[in-house]
């Protein structure tokens, strides 16, 4: 099925009201929903269930809470009020990128003291995400290969820091600079300063690999519930979790809404900007114009704030995707705003047909930091990967999981860094995001 060039209405030209909230009862229209392997379809909760842990939100930090919790032998209920990979996970690029967005700043926190775990953790969901795919047979077109591209001199200094940083933890064979002369070989484009190739890295479907995990979770007995809002958390020694039909009641609950959610506000309002990411999937390309604009099959991401990523799919499509909105509201038409981007690093393709348009809210933190902690004694939860989620939700799932058998190492490095929250309510905290798209931009085009 083939969706419209853009999930606009195409007899006005105009974005329905909220196109990153609508569709609450499928996927939103995306090159993903369009490809999706087939997958079954999990009731909502019409009744009051025990269980061990209930997760709430069945994106990548969720499913992936619940399936290692599955495989350490915990009855575990998940709770998702549209659909499994509804949100983030099911609509991302794809990219699989390893390193915390606030790896510099953590180390700097913590000294040598935490170095070696931060950094393992930089890289774990790329290992949990090979195993699964492995070992539930998940099919969802993974690969290696990515390129972080430089489009100002500093971002060739940092690029030259990364390299030293990786070599030194040995992860040289997967590495190399690319200059400038050679980026037109390596990406079809003259618009980069340079490039630092990272093997380890890749990219992925991310809508199958989704629901490949919540398959294999249900598998090992987790309980799905899709269509099935969680309207609150009564908190005690056994919360109880409320939903418009029925209530779970659990020792544990892992909140794992990230963007989407509005719960425990008094804890977790406004440390969360809710921004909005934008993708474009041309018609397929020729077997010509890959081997002209990306031989290797790299996913390409630029340094910039507010940045530019794409890669190709397995069936040859460009997906291009970016910020784009930064008076936080959503472009009238996502192509419109879109493509001028991608004509800017490819004017070959200019005439190339756009067949997907979609959008997203990535979880942003101030610091870059990811917000995972605990309220009281037995509510935790992950979220804000400031746009490196596909990976480190999986290991951030490890993390949710140990934190349930008692084990708070790992969280304890994020739960105990401060976090500026955005003030005032979700209307002036809408221009409070609108600023901070503002500002991230201007430090790029410092
Ligand atoms: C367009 C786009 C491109 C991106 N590209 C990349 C990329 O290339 N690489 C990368 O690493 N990261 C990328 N990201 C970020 C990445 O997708 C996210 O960090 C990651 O998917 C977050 O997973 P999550 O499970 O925490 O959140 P989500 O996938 O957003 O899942 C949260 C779920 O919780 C549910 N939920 C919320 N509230 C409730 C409630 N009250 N009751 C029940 N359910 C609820 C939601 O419906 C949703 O399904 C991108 C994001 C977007 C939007």
């Amino acid at each position: 099925m083939m969706y419209s060039s853009d999930p606009m209405d195409q007899s006005t030209g105009r974005a329905p009201a909220d196109t990153l909230m609508n569709y609450p009862d499928s996927h939103c229209p995306s090159y993903y929903a369009a490809t999706s392997n087939e997958s079954p379809e999990y009731p909502p909760l019409r009744t009051d269930v025990r269980t061990d842990v209930c997760v709430i939100g069945a994106g990548f930090t969720g499913i992936a809470t619940a399936l290692t919790l599955a495989e350490r032998g915990y009855s575990v209920t998940v709770l998702e009020q549209h659909k499994v990979g509804w949100g983030a996970s099911g609509r991302s690029g794809g990219q699989m990128v390893g390193g915390l967005p606030s790896e510099a700043s953590l180390k700097k926190r913590w000294g040598d003291a935490h170095a070696d775990t931060v950094f393992e953790l930089g890289y774990r969901g790329h290992t949990i995400i090979a195993q699964r795919v492995q070992q539930y047979g998940i099919d969802c077109d993974l690969k290696y290969g990515y390129i972080d591209v430089a489009l100002r001199p500093r971002h060739l200094e940092q690029q030259k820091r990364w390299h030293e940083e990786l070599c030194g933890r040995g992860m040289e064979d997967h590495l190399r600079l690319v200059a400038a002369d050679e980026l037109p070989d390596v990406l079809g484009t003259d618009k980069y300063l340079g490039g630092l190739i990272n093997n380890r890295n890749g990219h992925l479907h991310p809508l199958n690999l989704c629901l490949g995990e919540a398959r294999a979770a249900a598998g090992l007995g987790v309980s799905l519930y899709e269509g099935t809002e969680v309207t609150g958390i009564e908190h005690g020694s056994r919360p109880v979790v409320t939903t418009r039909q029925g209530k779970v009641s659990a020792d544990f609950v892992v909140l794992a809404g990230n963007a989407y959610h509005h719960l425990e506000p008094d804890r977790l309002s406004g440390l969360v900007f809710p921004s909005g990411t934008y993708i474009l999937a041309t018609e397929p390309l020729t077997e010509e114009e890959v081997a002209q604009i990306n031989p290797l099959d790299l996913a390409v991401c630029d340094q910039n704030q507010v940045l530019d990523y794409f890669r190709l799919s397995a069936d040859r499509r460009l997906l291009f995707g970016g910020g784009c909105n930064y008076s936080g509201r959503e472009p009238r038409s996502i192509e419109k705003a879109m493509a001028p981007r991608l004509r800017r690093i490819y004017p070959q393709l200019a005439h190339k047909r756009i067949d997907y348009a979609w959008g997203g809210k990535v979880g942003v933190v101030v610091n870059r930091t990811p917000l995972l902690g605990r309220i009281g004694e037995n509510i935790f939860y992950a979220q804000g990967y400031s746009g490196h989620g596909v990976s480190l939700s999986h290991a951030c799932g490890e993390v949710m999981a140990d934190a349930v058998a008692g084990t708070f190492e790992r969280m304890d490095i994020f739960s105990q860094v401060p976090h500026r929250r955005i003030p005032f309510g979700p209307t002036v905290g809408g221009y409070a995001v609108a600023l901070g798209m503002l500002y991230f931009r201007l430090l790029d085009l410092l």
